[in-house]
């Protein structure tokens, strides 16, 4: 079976086809920020000017490899409005004119399975971190049961801002990392973890302050460590309450070696099996979308034109997962 899948939640609007086996073809267009963070509508914009040279590429590459696409699949939710609606209105289209099913797939949702599928891990508590969301996930009688998420900004969200106040270009997660590998030493910054949750727009502020006093690698370099060690610290108690033999790190801010080395660490010492995607996966992509469109599909599970709407708040616990 061959699926296209279309991704554009965010800043990034990558279409890909897979089958079982592999991923066949992915394009991507990166929307860069001029200054500042992502604007919804700047984004959508730019999705709108690229998505149609994008799915013809995709779809010119189906032809010369003689593939019959049998289902269209598109991020509906969580992501920005604007962005999302671009998406949908392609993924309707196609599926109409293939007379293909269409399906509506959970963004989150999508990271998990990818990662599940290009690492072998089979039931993980997952670490899903993002310039939009950060959340302790693991599968339970058939849901993925979000176990912790931050009370208000990102992870990455809260590195890119950071970044900002102190002059470094978006995104910022990359540069922090750069930055704290040079540093000298621990700059204390708040530690918030509520029950199972966590915040980080005072860690924020804190490191904008501490950064007006203190050395910036070692201002880096301890949000880092202050930031993952809350990260890890829900994973953890995440994997001891749902029994988890497996741990797995999805989302862009996975791309964070530190943040991985961390993760392995906790995993070595419970005696668990820590996985990885590689970093081609674990930002935003299409592959993920088309790879949980067809297991969905496979699965029986499809999605009719009139529930087609996009879900800017959709939660991964309103999905029924059927495949597993
Ligand atoms: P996503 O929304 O999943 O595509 O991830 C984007 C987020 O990942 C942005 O907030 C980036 O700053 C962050 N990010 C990318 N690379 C790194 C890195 N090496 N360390 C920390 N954060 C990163
Ligand atoms: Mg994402």
């Amino acid at each position: 079976m061959y699926v296209l899948g279309i991704e554009g939640t965010a800043w990034n609007l990558s279409a890909a086809i897979v089958n079982e086996d592999d991923v066949i073809i992915e394009r991507a267009a990166t929307y860069t920020p001029a200054r500042g963070g992502i604007h919804p509508r700047e984004a959508a914009q730019h999705h709108s000017e690229h998505i149609g040279p994008l799915l013809r590429e995709v779809i010119q590459g189906a032809r010369d490899r003689g593939i019959k696409i049998d289902g269209v699949a598109f991020s509906q939710g969580p992501g920005l409005g604007p962005c999302l609606r671009t998406v949908a209105t392609a993924a309707r289209v196609l599926a109409l004119k293939f007379k293909v099913p269409l399906v509506g797939v959970n963004h989150c949702i999508a990271h998990i399975e990818i990662g599940k599928w290009k690492t072998g891990a089979r039931d993980p508590a997952v670490l899903y971190v993002s310039g939009g969301n950060s959340q302790v996930l693991a599968l339970r009688r058939g849901r993925y049961r979000i176990f912790g998420e931050t009370l208000d900004i990102s992870v990455g969200n809260m590195l890119d801002k950071f970044a900002r106040s102190v002059g470094l270009p978006h995104p910022g997660g990359p540069r922090i990392e750069e930055l704290a590998r040079k540093a000298k030493g621990y700059i204390p910054l708040p530690y918030t973890v509520k029950g199972m949750d966590f915040s980080f727009s005072g860690l924020a502020t804190a490191a904008t302050e501490a950064a007006r006093r203190y050395d910036l690698a070692d201002v880096c370099y301890s949000l880092q460590e202050t930031a993952f060690a809350m990260l890890v610290e829900v994973t953890e108690r995440a994997m001891a309450h749902a029994e988890k033999r497996e741990a797995m790190l999805v989302g862009g801010v996975g791309a964070n070696q530190r943040l991985g080395e961390m993760l392995r660490l906790m995993c070595e010492e419970r005696g668990a099996r820590f996985y990885l995607p590689e970093k081609r996966f674990m930002g935003d992509n299409g592959s993920m979308i088309a790879y949980t469109g067809l297991v969905m599909l496979k699965s029986g599970v499809s999605t009719p034109l009139e529930s087609s709407g996009v879900r800017p708040n959709y939660r991964t616990d309103e999905v029924e997962v059927r495949w597993a």
